[in-house]
């Protein structure tokens, strides 16, 4: 099986050495919903700088075998899964992106499952510190800030990076149920929304995340590398005169 650690990111395939897949049936007497079990999955990472582990557990159904012992069937069903180890799903960020907007993003994926509201309150927050940081547009509203943005690629003002494509997609969340509704009041307030909205909200992040920050880290370590091989031959120029 392919894995990727999800605190290094660093692909590789899990072996019986680095897996581990537990079950134990509880020997109570029936809960409302029958027979119950844990059912937990370990994995640790093999990249020698990284050696964390992983792991998920659920409760799930069980039943009594012919010796009245509480099993787990190989998939059971699960009432609750729960991720121990990180306790999140937000991905490894550069330490380029400003602390405040990866606070805010790790925040919205600790909690999504838990409270899609509160985690999408920090997403829209979040991604309106990219826009006002990396845009340098500031407006009382999501929704400004965005028409602004869009006005500025049309203008062909926007910041290098900023693509049509990474609009389309901001613009697209306007269209998205109570978020969209939503946008022209504070990001502050509150707003009801369901945990797939939310994950929706929170992908936008790492995408522009991507195509805003690690792209433009790219390009100017692709330049000061230029600027440094014509300082080179320019020394060497005038070494040689
Ligand atoms: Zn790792």
């Amino acid at each position: 099986m392919k894995w990727k650690c999800p605190y290094c990111s660093h692909a590789q395939v899990v072996t019986q050495q680095n897996f581990s897949h537990k079950q134990v049936g509880f020997d109570t007497i029936e809960a409302d919903v029958g027979h119950l079990g844990i059912d937990a999955v370990a994995i640790v990472c093999v990249n020698p700088d990284c050696g964390k582990a992983a792991i998920n557990l659920s409760v799930c159904t069980a039943y009594k075998d012919h010796y009245g012992q509480v099993c787990l069937r190989s998939e059971p069903d699960k009432l609750l899964s729960r991720r121990l180890m990180p306790d999140h799903s937000a991905h490894p960020q550069p330490d380029y992106i400003p602390a405040p907007l990866v606070e805010d993003y790790i925040e919205a994926c600790k909690i999504k499952d838990l409270s899609p509201k509160a985690s999408a309150t920090l997403a829209r927050r979040c991604l309106q510190g990219m826009i006002r940081d990396f845009c340098g547009i500031s407006k009382p509203t999501l929704f400004k800030e965005i028409e602004a943005l869009k006005k500025l690629l049309d203008e062909s003002n926007a910041p290098k990076g900023v693509s049509a494509d990474s609009v389309e997609a901001i613009d697209h969340i306007r269209q998205i149920g109570n978020i969209g509704a939503h946008m022209e009041k504070d990001i502050n307030v509150i707003i009801d929304v369901d945990p797939e909205e939310a994950q929706v909200l929170i992908e936008l992040i790492e995408t522009l995340f991507e195509e805003w920050y690690v792209a433009r880290h790219k390009r100017e370590e692709r330049f000061a590398r230029v600027k440094t091989i014509a300082d080179e031959k320019a020394a060497q120029k005038l070494v040689s005169q």
